[in-house]
């Protein structure tokens, strides 16, 4: 090995190592459903962890107009801005667009009667929120139908 290449293979492993500790920092939230159940209320419990849907109109947050961000109530990760949140009508509070990186999506066939949905969960421990439709506003056109239980406000600067 040349000196030349020893140093470019110095700086490759350096970026390697480095990309290891970004997605360490990354790492999920996980805990047993057990651990859960001890650290949620059990509203949030039984939103985040079993997909339960609260009552239409329950949540404090659906009327919430404030500047700020709306974080997982499980791990805290930054979810939605109050700049994408909107008054669907439907009594949940609802975005346009998730922050980047916040959350995934995925098939839901739990409900027969209501078709496959898209589930979206917390990117960092996967808890339940919601679902998203595609019958929102403009420019995304998507409406992200969000638990109030599964979200924590923070009011101030929006993200
Ligand atoms: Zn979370």
């Amino acid at each position: 090995m040349t000196k030349r290449s020893a140093v470019l293979a110095g700086i490759a492993g350096l970026f390697l190592a480095g990309g290891a500790v970004a997605r360490a920092a990354e790492a999920m939230v996980t805990h047993t459903d057990a651990e859960w159940r001890k650290l949620l209320p059990p509203e949030s419990y039984e939103v985040l962890r079993h997909e339960a849907t609260e009552r239409a109109f329950s949540s404090p947050l659906d009327e919430e107009t404030r500047a700020g961000t709306y974080a997982c109530a499980g791990c805290d990760l930054s979810l939605y801005s109050s700049k994408t949140k909107f008054d669907s009508g439907t009594g949940w509070p609802s975005f346009w667009a998730p922050l980047p990186h916040a959350v995934t999506t995925r098939s839901d066939a739990s409900e027969p009667m209501l078709g496959i949905r898209t589930a979206v969960q917390c990117r960092r421990c996967d808890g339940h929120l919601g679902h998203v439709f595609d019958d929102g506003p403009k420019p995304t056109g998507l409406r992200y139908c969000m638990n109030g239980v599964a979200l924590r406000f923070r009011p101030g600067k929006a993200a």
